[in-house]
């Protein structure tokens, strides 16, 4: 491919990628203790042929159905997990998780601030009379991150009254400028509110898994949820989200997604175990080469004098990338250059749209094998202040790098440089 770069584009590629060498060595040293922890539990599960059967109906005794769970479990660190592919997608999966163990006057406080834009609904933030938990009389409180972005552990502490039956932590930043939570941060939480209250600790864990060694259960969270469309699905998956931690709240969650009484029993599987089996095989690897993408974008647009963040050498706790572009014109055409190095839908020119729930127009590139998901390369920029796009995903670093140098290539032909 010939990529004919822009002189400045083709300088600050070759600058990135000399600075890159360590960041990538740390990245391949993340990823090969997370696949052997992906591997290991395979075998200690004894995954065969024969989990990857379908089943229809009810799908009683579906052995791919357990496994899957079984593999999810011993992977990050949980008693029990609830992997399906009937999961719509990643909200469906938190709110289930919600729904499963709050019950009326219990109090949910988040202690990351406002939660990611989908789960206000579900909370009853937005708007009441959809049934979200507000309708079923639990209630919400909240403690903002400090001025710094992070966790007030004192102001946590002393949010924590009798009626707080979950404190719930956001992992990501989502698209916020706040940094992401390491897992060790997390942990400092934990111990504060195990400390000083029987609440249940529940994260948001998207965008997280295998980015560090470990995942927020091995550092005193109770219950973690995500997308089987970003990290744990590996590129695979072709939807889906999983539930893991205690035993006792992944059944009541089981409740909540088929009914009290059948819980975990049913749910056929319809064939699509082997894909989300080899999709959680394939996530540390893929994890790997979406960090890979991630610094990369950092260092060359760092190289090329816009503020990014995190910078390519800050350790990161998700796997996405944001870079103040300050102008919407930047804005729209880097999301139409990298769409240029999509595999699929290259042709395709995206366009600023109203996209319901936002404020202002949202770009988006998006050139993937599954709709929607965002561990493939991806980037989505409100046209707003402070004129900041969003990327992340790669399957693999080598491709993700020629989406990357269009977006970057696409800002130079337009003569948007800085
Ligand atoms: C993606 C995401 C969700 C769930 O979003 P879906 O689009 O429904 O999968 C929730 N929280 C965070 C932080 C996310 O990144």
């Amino acid at each position: 491919m010939n990529l004919n770069l822009d002189k400045k584009v083709a300088m600050a590629a070759d600058a990135a990628t000399k600075k890159l060498k360590e960041r990538h060595d740390l990245i391949d040293s993340i990823v090969e203790y997370n696949q052997q922890k992906v591997l290991k539990a395979f075998i200690d599960n004894k995954i065969s042929e024969s989990h990857f059967n379908e089943t229809t109906g009810y799908g009683y005794s579906d052995r791919g159905r357990e496994g899957l769970d079984d593999v999810f479990a011993s992977a990050l660190g949980a008693e029990a997990a609830l992997v399906r592919h009937t999961f719509s997608c990643g909200t469906h999966t938190l709110a289930v998780a919600l729904f499963g163990i709050l019950r009326p006057h219990d109090t949910m406080l988040c202690v990351t601030g406002l939660p990611y834009d989908t789960i206000q609904p579900v909370i009853g933030l937005t708007s009441g009379g959809m049934g979200s938990l507000k309708d079923f009389l639990i209630n919400y409180k909240q403690v903002d991150l400090d001025e710094n972005g992070k966790p007030d552990l004192n102001a946590i502490k002393n949010a924590l009254t009798d009626d707080v039956r979950m404190v719930y932590i956001q992992r990501s930043r989502g698209y916020t400028m706040r940094p992401s939570l390491s897992v060790e941060e997390i942990g400092e939480i934990a111990k504060i509110v195990h400390e000083n209250s029987k609440a249940v600790i529940m994260v948001d864990n998207c965008y997280g898994e295998f980015v560090q060694t470990a995942e927020p259960l091995q550092f005193g969270a109770d219950i973690i949820a995500g997308s089987l469309i970003k990290n744990p699905g590996g590129g695979i998956a072709k939807n889906g989200g999983y539930i893991a931690g205690k035993k006792d709240l992944i059944e009541l969650c089981a409740y909540r997604l088929t009914t009290p009484g059948l819980g975990t029993e049913v749910g056929a599987t319809l064939g699509h175990t082997r894909e989300m089996m080899l999709g959680f095989f394939n996530a540390p690897h893929v994890v790997g080469e979406a960090l890979k993408s991630a610094v990369f974008t950092s260092a060359l647009f760092e190289n090329l004098g816009y503020e990014v963040t995190p910078t390519p050498i800050e350790d990161r706790f998700d796997i996405i990338q944001s870079i103040k572009l300050e102008k919407p014109e930047s804005l729209i055409a880097f999301c139409q250059g990298m769409q240029k190095g999509a595999p699929v839908d290259s042709f395709v020119e995206p366009q600023p749209w109203d996209m319901p729930g936002y404020e202002s127009q949202v770009i988006m590139s998006a050139g993937a094998f599954t709709m929607g998901s965002s561990i493939e390369l991806s980037a989505d920029a409100p046209l707003r202040e402070p004129f900041t796009v969003w990327m992340q995903g790669g399957l693999n670093f080598h491709s993700a790098k020629v989406g990357i140098l269009l977006a970057a290539q696409e800002i130079a032909e337009r003569g948007l440089l800085k």
